[in-house]
């Protein structure tokens, strides 16, 4: 593959092209890691995107409202990329997001560019080839990227990290359980946004946000951010309700936040962040080569029979592992 040509082709924001080096970063193989390497070496450091996270439990809208959303910023002249990581594992099988391919409108939308989710491995492989993804996207000048994933375990993390701004989908809901929602989740959200404020729901709508805005109050102050902030609103992403006020909403903080430096010093420590993963990773690799779990096994056949200290066996594979790491 001809890597050069393929960086021109994303600086030039061909699609094909693009594409193309998605495929490449979320392949598994190890020369195709060798030329996405290249690749995003060659890409323009300069360009960069506003990147919105966004999760939400399966039904709550999540497409509905990123093709709601995502047109209406296309129609304000804006570039829009939709990337996902989907933590489904590959032994429950099938993708918890879905076929992407439901955000219709807005798949054909000349100034739109969506990516379905990556096909499952575990959620770590799938985090970083996401994130390189979003710098694809940086690179062919999209000027939005917004990066879905669903409310399980992990992966709102892996979503705020690459994320600059957070954003909660919720459906209304009677009771004061505030849904389950997890503290650490709502701790992550810079917005919460109560989709399906419409017809019968609305008045619950109205409610629910009310809710969530007490108990975003009672969450530690943000000093990097202004006033009122995090907040709760609702929105519905069917009737094209209250996207406009979302989309203001999100540039008042970005804005506040370029200007307080706090955008900056994010970036840079998301970057550390990437760096220390991409090395655990590294390592976590090297522990699943044939030659590692033959040596494990081994090794682990003496410490259960008690031939062999447990310390004393890891010390020996860990120095087997250092005289032949792959
Ligand atoms: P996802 O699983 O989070 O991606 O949710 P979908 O976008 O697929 O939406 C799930 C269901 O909720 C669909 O039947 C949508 O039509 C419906 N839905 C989404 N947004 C709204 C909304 O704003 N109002 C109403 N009433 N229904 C909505």
């Amino acid at each position: 593959m001809d890597i050069e040509e393929l960086a021109t082709g994303v600086i030039a924001s061909e699609r094909r092209a693009l594409a193309r080096a998605i495929t490449l970063v979320e392949s598994g193989r190890a020369d195709h890691r060798a030329e996405a390497m290249r690749l995003l070496a060659a890409l323009p450091q300069d360009r960069q995107a506003l990147r919105i996270g966004l999760s939400g439990t399966p039904g709550v809208g999540k497409s509905t409202f990123i093709e709601s959303f995502g047109m209406m910023l296309t129609a304000m002249g804006k570039r829009v990329a939709v990337l996902a990581v989907d933590p489904s594992s590959s032994r429950s099988g099938g993708s918890i997001l879905g076929d992407k391919t439901r955000m219709d409108r807005l798949s054909r939308d000349p100034n739109a560019f969506v990516r379905p989710s990556p096909s499952q491995t575990h959620l770590g492989g799938v985090a970083r080839r996401t994130r390189e993804a979003v710098r694809l996207c940086e690179a062919a000048g999209y000027d939005v990227v917004l990066i879905e994933t669903v409310g399980v375990g992990q992966s709102e993390t892996v979503v705020a990290e690459m994320s600059d701004v957070f954003l909660l989908l919720l459906a209304p809901a009677g009771g004061d359980e505030l849904q389950g929602v997890k503290r650490g989740i709502m701790e992550m959200a810079d917005l919460i946004v109560v989709n399906k404020a419409d017809g019968d729901l609305a008045a619950t709508a109205m409610r629910t946000c009310a809710d969530y805005s007490g108990a975003l109050r009672l969450l530690r102050k943000r000093p990097q951010d202004p006033q009122g902030y995090p907040r709760a609103m609702t929105v519905s992403a069917l009737q094209d309700i209250g996207l406009p006020e979302t989309w203001e909403t999100l540039q008042t903080l970005v804005n506040w936040r370029r200007d307080n430096g706090y955008w900056d010093r994010t970036r840079a420590s998301q970057a550390r962040y990437w760096f220390e993963q991409d090395i655990r990773q590294t390592l976590l690799a090297q522990l699943e080569t044939p030659a590692a779990r033959a040596s494990m096994a081994e090794l682990g056949e003496q410490v259960a029979t008690g031939a062999l200290d447990p310390a004393d066996g890891a010390a020996r594979f860990m120095s087997a592992l250092r005289r032949d790491p792959d």
